[in-house]
């Protein structure tokens, strides 16, 4: 097998394992027939993915599977659609694909989670596997079997969880990857290293340069050690019951709050990294962290800066949006905060003032 390594991720429902390596999507055949997976093969693949390496793939596939189909879709929020659903759907149906069918979702986030709701629920689900392509995709959102559709335009108000039958994570997609999306997943690859011991960032701290050049070999290890942890904790608390996966929330509150004033111009990646240093400004106002900590915390989402676009924040409105988020939801606004790296305090409530100081700490860093 061509896999350089592989990690598993244990949930009440399902184990299954993640494979990381350049070029690995050509083991796809094998481990199809290892897990005794449909040869009837439903692949719904991102338009631009498509372009890139759809013949490659098509090659790969054929030489195990009885039915090819591909549906290619381009990706944006609107294809996390009941639309959508209904087109895969019909295709299904119209071919013929049965039970007995294999739906591979090759693409970034967006095609994984419209593939992976369709797949959970076509026939009352169908084997999945999952070929993430972008590195958000690799390192957050083709682990752990979420899966949703924007519904009256409330992002991923609809979806199941549904673990697929395993994930092939190939490092070979990052090189066509466009820069804005290589940082929207570093957002999330940073978060990561704040949730173990420190020694994860102080190596991003000094080969952050390998990551912004796509380094091949770094790239495939700072994934591997994200998959890691995020595994770890999904396979705690599979369904969000215990709390434990709330800490994959951290910068997460003052996130999607950027996302949403900037009208999804900045990228959920984008958002991250400005929300986690919201983050650590007021875990050091609430007196979790020091300012010889927040000094060091702080010294690896800054690099980014100037690709997250501080100067705009307006904290009222990013207050404002943060508590309507909440009150639709019926609870306060909670933030997931830090104490040192490893020890990641969630729910912490924080009164306006205190909110305030740390967006317009955020805000001054942009000068
Ligand atoms: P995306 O899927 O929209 O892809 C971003 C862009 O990259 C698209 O234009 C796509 O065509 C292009 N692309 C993809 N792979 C490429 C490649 N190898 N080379 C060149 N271009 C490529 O974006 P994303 O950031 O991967 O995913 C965002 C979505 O993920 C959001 O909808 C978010 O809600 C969801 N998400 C889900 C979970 C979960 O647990 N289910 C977690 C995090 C995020
Ligand atoms: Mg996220």
């Amino acid at each position: 097998m061509k896999y350089l390594k592989k990690t598993t991720i244990n949930t009440a429902t399902k184990s299954y394992p993640v494979f990381i390596g350049t070029d690995i999507i050509k083991s796809l055949p094998e481990l199809a027939k290892e897990f005794n997976l449909p040869k009837r093969v439903f692949i719904i693949i991102d338009k631009n993915v498509e372009l890139l390496y759809g013949a490659f793939i098509k090659k790969v596939i054929s030489s195990f599977a009885s039915k090819i189909y591909f549906l290619s879709l381009s990706s944006s929020e609107r294809i996390k659609s009941f639309n959508t659903v209904a087109k895969i759907f019909t295709r299904l149906f119209e071919e013929k694909f049965s039970r007995d069918t294999l739906v591979v979702a090759i693409g970034g986030g967006t095609i994984g989670d419209v593939a992976g709701f369709a797949a959970s629920t076509y026939m009352r689900g169908v084997p999945l596997v999952h070929v993430p392509t972008t590195l958000l995709s690799v390192v957050d959102s083709s682990l752990g079997g979420k899966n949703a559709i924007n519904f009256k335009e409330v992002k991923n108000l609809v979806g199941t969880f549904y673990q697929p039958s395993f994930v092939i994570s190939d490092t070979r997609f990052f090189e066509s990857l466009p820069q804005k999306e290589l940082i929207s997943g570093l957002g999330e690859v940073i978060k990561y290293s704040y949730l173990t011991d420190g020694k994860f960032y102080s190596d991003l701290l000094s080969n952050n340069n390998l990551l912004l050049n796509k380094d091949s070999g770094y790239l495939r290890k700072v994934v591997y050690e994200c998959i890691k942890i995020k595994s770890a904790v999904v396979s705690k608390d599979e369904k969000e019951i215990s709390g434990v996966r709330k800490i994959l929330n951290f910068g997460h509150t003052f996130a999607h709050a950027f996302e949403s004033n900037s009208s999804y111009r900045l990228n959920h990646g984008q958002a991250v990294m400005a929300g986690i240093i919201c983050a650590l400004f007021l875990s050091f106002k609430k007196g979790l962290i020091n300012k010889k900590q927040l000094d060091y915390m702080i010294n690896l989402p800054i690099r980014f800066k100037s690709s997250i676009h501080l100067k705009k924040i307006n904290a009222n409105e990013i207050i404002r949006l943060m508590a309507y988020d909440k009150k639709s939801r019926g609870s306060k606004t909670n933030f997931v905060l830090i104490k040192n790296f490893g020890e990641i305090v969630i729910d912490m409530n924080a009164d306006k003032k205190e909110i305030q100081w740390a967006l317009n700490e955020t805000r001054k860093l942009s000068v």
